[in-house]
């Protein structure tokens, strides 16, 4: 599930154990809510630890599968990436690969 505005909002579920798919970016949580629909789980909020950079990103569960965790990312980046780990890109029902560097 992709869908994208004007606003640079970009979500996606994936299907994951994990509760922070790790993007590279460095994140600070501000906040969370009870999801109304779902009581059973939070809804994290997370703002990009960059000064300057007014990135969010949401994290909830999906409340009719709760095996896929729903990212959704509001704003857009003003700066590189700023992890010296590189993830490889995470599709949904694939396995969970890293680069692991020695
Ligand atoms: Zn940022």
């Amino acid at each position: 599930m992709i869908k994208k505005n004007e606003r640079h909002v970009i979500a996606f579920s994936t299907k994951t154990q994990l509760e922070i798919l790790d993007d590279g970016y460095k994140w600070r949580k501000y906040g969370k809510k009870t999801v109304k629909s779902n009581t059973n789980y939070l809804r994290n909020y997370y703002k990009c630890s960059i000064r300057g950079c007014e990135v969010k990103k949401r994290v909830e569960r999906d409340g009719h599968d709760s095996s896929n965790l729903i990212t959704t990312y509001e704003g857009k980046h003003n700066h590189e990436i700023n992890s010296s780990i590189i993830y490889n890109h995470v599709e949904a029902d694939s396995e969970f690969e890293l680069n692991s560097q020695r």
